[in-house]
């Protein structure tokens, strides 16, 4: 199965041509179709299935007809770093075609996204805070939207926007395409989805749990020990880029100074950065200037980079969604992932309603050669544990990270100084 089933305009087929991709994924497949064919669409979807591509192509095709620089198509998505990347995608792929897209978002200048809005474009990509504003200003026209795409609509409850997404969309016209995308649907996503979509295909890419190709494991650890089993696990563990989530934006920030401290090259992503520099710390990770990215959940949505082989929650998620989203950052694209959780006393219940979305237990594990102390881990850790740190290779074979010695040969992923 190619590209070529979809009669994309050659502008775009030139351009999937040069971005790579040969093979459209699953959510592609199915998705791309009923896009084109002017159906509402429902899509139960992670980040790493390819959905973007799954939205934008179809658009972008829309978009080769019709007038121009007036705003047919409007993305809404929770963060600004998903709005970036969607827009760097509609950038990318629609780079042979008149089509022009902008990004509004908050915590910038609204100038610049004014005066682009003035110039004409047919895609907006929004958030909804910013989006309202530029509304109430009359700064944007939504009366000739055609399309209006929700992208990680459950995030977007999650973080309070339900009350501003159901504004925006009185700002619509009722007749228009309606393309709706959640990892997850607890009961009010599915019923803003109802009332919203007319008569949609549900595409669903999987059952609504984490990507399958990341394997996931336990670490039961006493609070005050995390921060050493973090250490110990980095030097004993063969990692590509690790991303790290921590329950608070100071204890990100923390970590990735002390990390950095040690010689790791590391950066913090965080809510109390600004724009500027949550997106520096995002372009040094994706482009291998730092290993570790110490995030929030927040902080981290959106984040657009490909092989990411460990995620670790260094402390476990409030709500299951949040370890989905979070473990949904590696595995991406068809690459496999490891999930790493550390888990106190207090974290059981939650283990149990992540192990029930993920219809499995998850492997206990005790870092070899780590001093627990006097650390009993409770019965409800104790099953299953395993004395190898993962099963991805024996452990003698393993190319462990070490700090600065140089006496192990180059390895990408050591600490370097800066
Ligand atoms: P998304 O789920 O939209 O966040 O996409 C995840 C990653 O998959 C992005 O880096 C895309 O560039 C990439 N991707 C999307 N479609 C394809 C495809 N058909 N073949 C290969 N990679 C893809």
């Amino acid at each position: 199965m190619n590209f070529e089933q979809f009669s994309f305009d050659r502008r775009i087929v030139a351009r999937i041509k040069a971005i790579g991709y040969t093979t459209p994924t699953p959510i592609q497949q199915q998705a791309i179709p009923m896009v084109l064919e002017g159906r509402d669409v429902m899509g139960l979807a992670q980040t790493g299935t390819g959905k973007t591509a799954a939205f934008t192509l179809p658009i972008l095709q829309r978009l080769t007809k019709g007038p121009l620089r007036r705003v047919r198509v409007l993305i809404v998505a929770p963060t600004r770093e998903l709005a970036e990347q969607i827009h760097q995608m509609s950038l990318d792929l629609g780079k042979n075609t008149k089509v022009r897209s902008v990004s509004v978002y908050g915590g910038v200048s609204k100038v610049s996204q004014v005066s682009r809005l003035r110039s004409g474009v047919e895609i907006v990509i929004a958030c909804p805070g910013r989006l309202l504003d530029l509304a109430h200003d009359g700064a944007i026209d939504l009366s000739h939207v055609e399309v209006l795409v929700l992208d990680e609509a459950d995030r977007m409850c999650d973080m309070g926007f339900l009350p501003d997404i159901r504004r925006i969309i009185k700002l619509l016209p009722a007749q228009r395409q309606t393309l709706f995308f959640a990892a997850t649907m607890p009961k009010d996503i599915r019923r803003l989805a109802d009332n919203i979509l007319k008569d949609p295909v549900t595409v669903q890419i999987g059952k609504i749990a984490p990507a399958k190709t990341v394997s996931h494991a336990l670490y039961p650890v006493p609070h005050n020990l995390k921060k050493n089993l973090l250490l110990a696990m980095l030097q004993q563990t063969p990692t590509g880029r690790v991303l790290i989530f921590t329950r608070t934006k100071y204890r990100a920030r923390n970590l990735a100074r002390d990390l950095a401290k040690r010689g790791y090259r590391a950066a913090a992503l965080q809510g109390n950065m600004s724009q500027n520099q949550r997106q520096k710390a995002i372009n040094g990770f994706r482009d291998g200037k730092y290993d570790i990215l110490a995030a929030t959940d927040v902080a981290a949505r959106g984040i657009d980079v490909s092989e990411i082989s460990h995620v670790i929650n260094f402390d476990i998620p409030d709500t299951v969604d949040a370890y989905t989203h979070r473990i949904g950052r590696t595995g991406r694209a068809h690459q496999s992932g490891e999930a790493f959780t550390f888990a106190g006393q207090a974290d059981g219940q939650m283990i149990r309603d992540i192990e029930k979305v993920l219809g499995t237990r998850i492997e206990r594990r005790r870092l070899p050669d780590f001093n627990y102390g006097s650390f009993v881990p409770e019965s409800q850790f104790q099953e299953n544990h395993s004395n190898s740190p993962g099963k991805t290779q024996p452990h003698h074979k393993r190319n462990h990270i070490r700090k600065n010695n140089g006496s192990h040969g180059p390895r990408r992923h050591a600490p370097r100084r800066k």
